[in-house]
């Protein structure tokens, strides 16, 4: 029988390993301290497990972290790692060190299926779903490189968002115990305000997380029509609008902050116009909590889009701001590294083809004063990955 790597098991499902092994279950607490608060990968480190138990985890179970291929920081104290998932594939997270926090965005699959059009993980399709123990590698080895980098024995995580590589609640159940894991205070002990899952809008999924484990959630809106959002984001052709705002609202009955907060990638000529902020302004004022989230989009060169002035930017979130709602630009981070967040682009091998399916018509935007009733047409695209540009709005 294959070694397993308890990387992949919550607290629960160590308890149930350990009884398997003829193990009391709070054995289960101590070692889980071991690997994610302390960092142990090496059981013999382990001071306070019977001599017993050690050697029969070294026989039968390790403690591996994903294979680094490389590490960038940014001069602003970013730091971007790429890891290898095997065949072909990689997959990013990146650490956002601020004043008052910092926060690890962390990717849940190879690749993405839901092929939004302005994001570069989206444009080079699907390999796989991460499994649980790669989905907690990336904290794991973030939080405890940091410690021993930093010389620091305390938490220096304190916030991780599921906002890179791939749409986190289509590998639902690889999530679950990943995020019990970052909330169980025997393991990183994040409280659920300070865990974001960021969705295009799987609306049954939202619907079972608010029973499962109700983290704090923001939605990649992106436009204020079904007929817009259709192109930028198509999973809205099965999830439209509507249905994902009473989603959201349903959500807020469990929801550890009394909003959700919306991503609204700010695209020239396509989002971005005065219309366009009152008609977002209609949709959600009064009807869903929420705080608006604009984000700069980061260009690439398949996307054939391109990113907003930062005086239409400005101008849209004034409208906003005037209507009362809460809006925030986000500031871009380790542009010398690529690495804002939102548009991780590890390379992966993509088994959906959805990159060839992104040669595909412009994005049509309905004409106002101020637009030129298209988008620049996407260039064709090859099979070659696309250049890793940077996280996805
Ligand atoms: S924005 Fe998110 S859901 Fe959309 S393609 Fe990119 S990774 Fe997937």
């Amino acid at each position: 029988m294959d070694a397993v790597n308890l990387l992949g098991f919550d607290l629960q499902g160590l308890a149930a390993y350990c009884e398997q092994l003829g193990e009391k279950r709070f054995r289960a607490t101590q070692l889980f301290r071991w690997i994610h608060q302390k960092g142990a990968s090496d059981f013999a480190q382990m001071s306070d497990l019977a001599k017993s138990l050690r050697d029969k985890l070294a026989g039968r179970a390790h403690i591996t972290a994903l294979p680094v291929i490389s590490e960038h920081v940014s001069a602003d104290g970013t730091i971007k790692w790429l890891f290898d998932v095997g065949q072909g594939n990689a997959v990013e997270a990146v650490y956002i060190p601020e004043d008052d926090r910092a926060t690890l965005c962390i990717s849940s699959q190879a690749g993405c299926a839901v092929g939004c059009r302005f994001c570069s993980t989206g444009h080079q399709g699907f390999s796989r779903n991460l499994e649980t123990w790669e989905i907690v590698a990336q904290l794991w080895h973030a939080e405890h490189t940091l410690r021993q980098r930093l010389g620091k024995d305390e938490r220096i995580i304190s916030n991780v968002v599921m906002m890179g590589m791939g749409e986190p609640l289509q590998n639902y159940a690889a999530l679950v115990p990943a995020l019990r894991m970052m909330l169980d205070d025997h393991g990183y002990g994040l409280s659920r305000r300070r865990v974001t899952v960021s969705t295009s809008g799987v609306v049954p999924m939202i619907d079972r997380l608010r029973e499962d484990v109700p983290v704090a959630l923001a939605v990649s809106l992106h436009a204020p029509s079904d007929p817009l959002r259709d192109q930028l984001v198509p999973l809205n052709r099965k999830y439209p609008i509507a249905e994902l705002l009473a989603s959201c609202n349903a959500y807020l009955d469990k929801a550890p902050r009394d909003f959700i907060t919306f991503e609204y990638c700010m695209l020239h000529e396509v989002n971005d116009s005065p219309e366009q902020a009152r008609e977002l302004i209609a949709l959600l004022k009064g009807k869903v909590p929420c705080k608006l989230n604009l984000i700069p989009f980061n260009p690439f060169p398949a996307s054939g889009l391109k990113r907003s002035s930062n005086e239409r930017v400005k101008a849209f979130a004034d409208l906003l701001i005037q209507a009362g709602i809460v809006t925030t630009v986000r500031k871009t981070r380790g542009d010398d590294i690529d690495a804002a967040c939102g548009q991780l682009a590890g390379e992966v091998q993509d088994r959906t083809r959805v990159h060839l399916r992104m040669v595909r018509a412009p994005v049509v935007v309905q004409r106002d004063a101020t637009s030129t009733g298209t988008a620049a047409p996407a260039p064709a695209t090859t099979s070659s990955p696309v250049t890793p540009t940077g996280p996805r709005p």
